[in-house]
């Protein structure tokens, strides 16, 4: 074959694949890539603009991180819209002994200042930035080695997403300064207007765009209506209680919502924090320790909590309140679950949100596209079918079967005729004069005795008490399922009074039957039977709460988010795998090599105890510690200072390693002067040389010399 016609650039992707993967086991103790990842890193990494759009826990990060490592010396310069956020990803890339900085204005100006010298030197792989800080002074980023721009949660930049900033919009400017360098987008916001938008206004040129399932099929879900607040509280107590070692996220609509939530928990014996835009940010950050930690697990939130929060335990999100649109219910949930272990989304529904979140729409600038956001949003919390098949369909993604995992799956809707009830909440509707909400409503329907109801001489009405024998919660149901079906309207124009539509006076008048899905009883009693804490726990179970504990020492002790230790899926792994020495316990998912030395002994430990095999370690694993650092080209000063010894210790490991032929090349190891010297030396004067060369040369380094010649020996052998 002519030479130039070899397959010149299927050889170099090859290697590029080989190499991804080598640092993602090396960094990251992952052994493949998720559906996508390894695309987008390719076409990042070869210099093409890249549009990226997975779900919340998709792994969106790992798509810009990792071409980041490919080009050593270079910096990847990430934008990101919160300091929590960027505080987040760079502590766990450093734990995972990734050079990762950020810049902002949370912290002193000489450290920024530092921070982008050591970029600069091309000491950073990753530097984390606040829009406006980079579009302040963009000229002087070109002094910066830069490998890629990514722009993390990149729907910001558009009007048609839910949350605009517009600081974004002005990132077109890096496209402009740096047009041969290329930019990765990312979001978790699907829509076809949205994904256009980014690419426009960043003026992405071709960009590759790659678009995920957005299916996350280990989160449950469930929508509850009409309860009161005391029963949400309730069923919050119970949900916590059902996890004990794991957290969970309370969202309220409001500041206000999340203080009472709050305190009624704390009543009820529940601890928590809370978090909203209206603390100082001292507060918002004690609050977000004390659930990063673990030290709180249950954090009462408005929205503004939890962006880019890559806590991997939450196993549930609550929503006390509805949100606005599914862009923002789907990312919020998502929060739940990302270590991809079960976990549970569970929605409250009351019209009195809707017509809360209505207002919102009204008053919010955009209120046509912001109307038309929530009434899907109502949809999906109103719907009788696979929810989860509503939620794909939003992102446009087709999906022909039911989930199994959603409570209209597990327990599909009875129907019964409900000609009759609706008659009674249509007939007490028109008996007021159309003049009523629904929370009035019911309290007629029950018979109330409440002082606006006696007031008005609605107890009179002869609907008055009719319905006593139903529950709120059961008549919330129903009068929901009236609005949904078309029998009832409310009136959003005239102080969101209830009026019965023509169909709905057909009802009224006999003239049409209607059939209701029967409201399921949402108790909390009822689901605690089955759920009681496990007397007996299996013994995986029983290793892994082991492992937690382990992990929660080293966490307090290191004073990091235990989660930034390992994840509980990686606990999982490790409890299955049960590794008992350093090479096993590398072949758990998610311990990557810096972990492995830091993390190691203190599981292994604890694993070998489990197992009953005694405490000792492994013979050698010492050494070889020091050789996975170092073929993850630590130096032996950052491997000593890694593994808390003397660097004496880790140079003689580098001459025992020489002399098992493990270590092969060795310019790395000691400099060519040093070794020429020790070595003429020892050669020429070898009475006397040790005490010599003892006073040019640390003893480590004249073992590694006396090793390598040998070594040199045994190849001319
Ligand atoms: P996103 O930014 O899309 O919300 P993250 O980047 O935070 O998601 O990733 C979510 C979780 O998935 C993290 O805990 C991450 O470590 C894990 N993860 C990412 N890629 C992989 C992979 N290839 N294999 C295993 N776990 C992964
Ligand atoms: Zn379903």
């Amino acid at each position: 074959m002519d030479a130039s016609h070899a397959p010149v650039r299927p050889y170099f992707f090859q290697l590029m694949k080989e190499r991804a993967l080598e640092l993602l086991a090396r960094y990251y103790g992952y052994h493949s890539f998720r559906p996508g990842q390894y695309e987008i890193i390719e076409a990042a990494a070869s210099g093409r603009d890249t549009v990226v759009i997975m779900p919340t826990g998709g792994g969106k990060s790992l798509c810009y991180q990792l071409p980041a490592l490919l080009f050593p010396g270079k910096v990847a310069v990430v934008v990101s819209p919160l300091i929590a956020l960027m505080q987040d990803q760079t502590l766990n890339l450093v734990s995972n002994g990734i050079a990762a900085a950020a810049m902002h204005s949370g912290q002193p100006e000489g450290l920024n200042q530092d921070i982008f010298a050591r970029a600069s030197r091309g000491e950073l792989s990753l530097l984390y930035i606040s829009p406006e800080r980079l579009l302040a002074d963009i000229e002087s980023f070109k002094q910066l080695p830069v490998s890629l721009f990514a722009i993390d949660e990149a729907h910001c930049i558009s009007q048609w997403g839910h949350d605009f900033r517009p600081d974004y919009v002005e990132l077109a400017a890096v496209k402009q300064h740096f047009p041969s360098v290329p930019v990765l987008a990312l979001t978790a916001t699907a829509d076809r207007l949205t994904r256009d938008d980014i690419i426009q206004r960043l003026g992405l040129h071709d960009p590759f765009c790659y678009l995920s399932s957005f299916d996350r099929p280990n989160i449950s879900l469930r929508v509850i209506s009409g309860s009161s607040l005391r029963s949400r509280v309730l069923f919050v107590k119970e949900t916590a209680g059902r996890y004990p070692q794991d957290s969970g996220i309370v969202y309220c609509l409001s500041r206000k919502g999340t203080e009472e939530m709050a305190k009624s928990l704390k009543a009820n014996g529940v601890e928590c924090v809370i978090y909203h835009a209206g603390m100082t940010s001292t507060q918002r950050d004690a609050s977000l320790n004390a659930f990063l930690s673990g030290r709180v697990r249950v954090v009462c939130a408005t929205v503004a909590f939890g962006m880019g929060i890559d806590k991997s335990n939450i196993r549930w999100v609550i929503h006390a309140n509805m949100p606005g649109n599914i862009e923002s219910y789907y990312q919020e949930i998502g929060r739940a679950g990302r270590d991809g272990l079960p976990a549970e989304a569970v929605l409250f529904f009351n019209i009195q949100d809707v017509i809360m979140r209505r207002k919102f729409a009204q008053d919010s600038g955009q209120p046509e596209i912001n109307l038309r956001k929530l009434e899907r949003m109502t949809a999906y919390a109103q719907a009788r079918v696979c929810r989860r098949r509503i939620l794909l369909s939003y992102f446009s993604e087709e999906r022909t079967c039911d989930c199994g995992n959603c409570d209209n799956c597990r327990r599909p809707p009875q129907r019964f005729d409900g000609t009759i009830i609706a008659q009674k909440a249509l007939s007490a509707v028109m008996r007021t004069g159309q003049s009523i909400g629904i929370n009035l409503l019911i309290g007629i329907l029950r018979g109330s005795q409440r002082y606006d109801i006696r007031n008005m001489g609605y107890d009179h009405l002869p609907t008055f008490g009719v319905g006593a024998d139903l529950m709120q919660e059961e008549w919330a149901d129903y009068i929901n399922q009236l609005i949904q079906l078309g029998l009832l309207e409310i009136a959003y124009d005239k102080g969101n009074k209830l009026t019965v539509t023509p169909y709905g006076m057909r009802v009224l008048r006999g003239q049409e039957k209607l059939t209701l899905s029967r409201y399921v009883e949402e108790s909390t009693s009822r689901r605690k039977k089955p759920e009681q804490p496990a007397i007996v726990l299996d013994p995986t179970e029983q290793l892994i709460s082991q492992l937690k504990a382990v992990r929660s020492d080293i966490a307090r002790r290191d004073n990091v988010p235990p989660y930034v230790v390992f994840s509980d899926a990686t606990l999982h792994d490790m409890a299955v795998r049960k590794p008992t020495d350093i090479d096993s316990f590398l072949q758990v998912n998610g311990v990557g090599e810096v972990k492995a030395v830091k993390y190691g002994r203190r599981f292994i430990t604890a694993i070998r105890d489990f197992e009953g095999l005694g405490k000792s370690q492994v013979k050698g694993t010492s050494l070889r510690e020091t050789l996975v650092l170092f073929n993850a080209g630590m130096t032996a000063s950052e491997i000593a200072q890694t593994k808390g010894v003397k660097i004496d210790t880790i140079h003689g490991h580098f001459a025992e390693l020489i002399d098992k032929d493990i270590i092969t090349t060795y310019h790395t190891l000691i400099s060519s002067a040093a070794y020429t010297d020790i070595k003429n030396t020892l050669e020429s004067r070898p009475e006397n040389a040790f005490e010599e060369l003892r006073e040019r040369h640390a003893p480590g380094i004249i073992r590694i010399a006396q090793a390598i010649m040998r070594a040199v020996d045994r190849k001319k052998r």
